[in-house]
């Protein structure tokens, strides 16, 4: 819902229910960024996300949604258009998108949602905002080779099941590609011992 208040003060007082992206107070158009929406859809994968026109149907069928109440990708997109750049790019709620593409099945006006999500928590990564689960995944990869530690434990139930030792990962391999690939500095990891 927007509000007109005085000549020169736009309010919006609403663009999403409860959860992570709720607004309630009024904000003014300064603090708005008019080019964020611009932005994201120069993103790839962003490039559709213009075309919304809220009706709520990637909300309506988000698996994710009957998980989370306080995730409504319908209101991740409005506050985007919006142009309210750092409630999107700080929020954690962004993260919390499967890439299931049921979204992008069902959305009448062709909006890539699914690939939306993506350019919007890439834009956030690249100013920075990764969320601390990823940060601890990558920081474990760089580390360890894996997102965990396997122990004698794993394997010996692994063993019970019949299944082989998991199998071992050459560590420094992996560091040595993450480096090159920069996702080190993404992540600000930094490696036990260094
Ligand atoms: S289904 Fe498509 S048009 Fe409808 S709110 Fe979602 S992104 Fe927008
Ligand atoms: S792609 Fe993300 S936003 Fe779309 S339905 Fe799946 S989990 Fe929800």
């Amino acid at each position: 819902m927007l509000k007109y208040y005085g000549s020169s003060v736009l309010v919006v007082v609403w663009v999403g229910g409860s959860g992570a992206m709720e607004i309630r107070e009024p904000l003014r158009t300064t603090q708005l960024d008019p080019k964020f929406k611009f932005e994201v859809a120069q993103m790839p994968g962003g490039e559709s996300i213009k075309y919304c026109f809220q009706c709520g149907k990637c909300t309506a069928t988000c698996p994710i949604r009957r998980f989370e109440p306080a995730y409504k990708p319908t209101h991740i997109v409005r506050a985007t258009l919006l142009g309210l750049r750092e409630t999107v790019l700080t929020s954690n709620i962004i993260w919390l998108c499967a890439s299931c593409y049921s979204c992008t099945e069902r959305c009448p006006q062709g909006v890539r949602l699914t690939d939306v999500m993506r350019a919007i928590r890439n834009l956030a990564v690249k100013e920075g905002h990764v969320h601390p689960f990823y940060r601890m995944q990558g920081s474990a990869i760089a580390t360890l080779g894996r997102i965990f530690k396997e122990d004698e434990f794993i394997n010996e139930m692994r063993a019970g099941m019949g299944l082989l030792p998991i199998p071992s990962v050459n560590r420094e391999e992996i560091s040595t590609i993450l480096r090159d690939i920069e996702v080190n500095k993404i992540l600000t990891i930094e490696k036990e011992g260094e």
